[in-house]
């Protein structure tokens, strides 16, 4: 039987509700998918949103645009505009910081997805990197628009650039639909409902939850009465334990103090010019798993 999760709700920056599916009090991973924050649809008012300048180690940030728009800026100096049915894929490796922020030209209303791909032992220490997918692939199969932002499936491959073997769908129906998708037996995967509902191997799904399937199956039969969007995430199951605290994955309390002391004293992350507003400080750090 898949396990039913739910998401819980916090807040980004300034009252933006977010629903965050990962990681779970019972599932912290799948694959290396570590992080995923379910943003909007919510109305653009006011500043819209303020992320200001904040560091990552020793993963991935993986932005899904659904609707609206987010400029983003870090310390390498690239600016990006991210339009909806486009991914910024932000390689941290040994460190980087940005900001994200409304542009001032924008759509009513913004609606994303945030994931975090921790880096496997070999990977996490890469100089740090920046890319933007304006164009991802799309097929069409039994009325569900699929779009593979990463990874491989059904023979469409996203130029996203991993490190580890995942994939992420987007499936949307714009009315009643019915389909069966293959699943690769060696890996884990993770459905969240963005929109509408759906019904997935049996199992009715609201939004804000996320249904985790172990490795073993080779189908997923994904049906919907009505418009809906959802997530799917899979990927061999990561076989390292990784500490993850505020924005940084690592292995031990040791590395997320120093990369903490290190932004907070101004130090080896770069800068990031431009956005208007603070950089964020980290808060102190509690006792970690481990110590
Ligand atoms: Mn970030």
């Amino acid at each position: 039987m898949p396990q039913l999760l739910q998401s819980h709700t916090t807040t980004l920056g300034e009252g933006m509700t977010i629903r965050r599916a990962l990681p779970n009090r019972s599932r912290r991973m799948v694959g290396a998918w570590c992080f995923l924050d379910h943003l909007g649809p919510v109305a653009t008012t006011g500043d819209g949103l303020r992320v200001g300048p904040h560091p990552h180690i020793g993963l991935q940030t993986f932005s899904w645009q659904i609707e609206g728009e987010v400029f983003h800026r870090d310390s390498l100096g690239s600016e990006q505009l991210i339009r909806p049915g486009q991914v910024n894929l932000m390689t941290a490796g040994r460190g980087i910081a940005h900001s994200e922020e409304t542009p001032a030209e924008h759509g009513t209303t913004l609606h994303a997805a945030q994931l975090w791909i921790a880096l496997p032992e070999a990977e996490r220490r890469r100089e740090p990197a920046f890319h933007h997918y304006p164009n991802l692939p799309v097929f069409d199969q039994d009325r569900w628009q699929i779009s593979v932002l990463a990874g491989e499936f059904n023979g469409h491959s996203s130029p996203a650039l991993v490190y580890s073997p995942l994939v992420g769908l987007e499936l949307l129906a714009a009315d009643a639909a019915n389909t069966t998708l293959p699943l690769r037996a060696d890996f884990e995967y993770g459905a969240m409902l963005l929109s509408g509902s759906a019904t997935l191997a049996g199992q009715a799904l609201e939004v804000g939850e996320l249904l985790y399937f172990e490795p073993g199956a080779t189908a997923l039969e994904i049906s919907t009465h009505a418009p809906a969007r959802l997530l799917l995430l899979g990927g061999q199951p990561f076989s390292e334990e990784v500490l993850l605290w505020w924005n940084f994955v690592a292995r031990t309390p040791a590395e997320i103090r120093q990369a903490t002391t290190d932004w907070n004293a101004g130090n080896g992350f770069g800068e990031v010019h431009g956005y208007p507003g603070e950089r964020l400080l980290a808060p102190e750090v509690p006792k970690l798993r481990g110590e």
